[in-house]
């Protein structure tokens, strides 16, 4: 099932997430819709928050940009419960985009290794190494489990000149081919 994808401004994309529970109701077909939403929409992870769960879990599919970034193919993966406990590498600067934020791309700069303890779908734990595009992605999905967006890291002014479209994608004033929903 294809679900709505939260607006940003709305609250749940602005809260810390909580821990999942193995028991957690139908998280197998939670998983499996935002499998599907986030192909749907084109995109390359989608963190709950966006499905409007306040949930420590993201999806990833790195198949779309390995053209240019070879370490993105058959990263497909979920992610549970995950915590970055160490970044390291040269940070550098990419263009992101958030299907929370349709139509909106800026550069930011991040670590270019993330050390990550995480459980995956069938709640087997793992501590892994990432780095390039896969550390890019794990690192914008993580922030929406922290309540951040990707353009809580730009400057000031950045922000500033951003705003009257923020305010509109807020209110739902948007113009994007995938299902979106404004929430309170
Ligand atoms: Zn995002």
């Amino acid at each position: 099932m294809i679900l709505p994808i939260t607006l940003y401004g709305a609250s749940v994309l602005q809260k810390k997430t909580e821990e999942v529970a193995p028991d957690y109701p139908d998280l197998q077909l939670l998983i499996e819709n935002m499998r599907a939403t986030m192909e749907k929409a084109e995109g390359v992870g989608l963190a709950a928050p966006q499905v409007g769960k306040p949930i420590r879990l993201f999806v990833v599919n790195g198949n779309a940009l390995t053209e240019k970034y070879p370490e993105g193919k058959d990263f497909v993966h979920t992610f549970i419960n995950a915590h970055i406990v160490e970044h390291a590498g040269t940070p550098w600067r990419y263009s992101e985009g958030c299907l929370s934020i349709p139509k909106i791309h800026e550069e930011v700069e991040r670590p270019a290794r993330v050390r990550v303890q995480y459980v995956d779908e069938n709640f087997a734990p793992h501590d892994e190494w990432f780095e390039g595009i896969r550390a890019r992605i794990i690192q914008h999905e993580y922030d929406h489990l922290e309540g951040k967006n990707f353009i809580d890291h730009l400057s000031p002014i950045r922000r500033q000149l951003l705003k009257s479209k923020l305010v509109r994608i807020s209110k739902g004033v948007v113009d994007c081919d995938y299902n979106v929903k404004v929430q309170k």
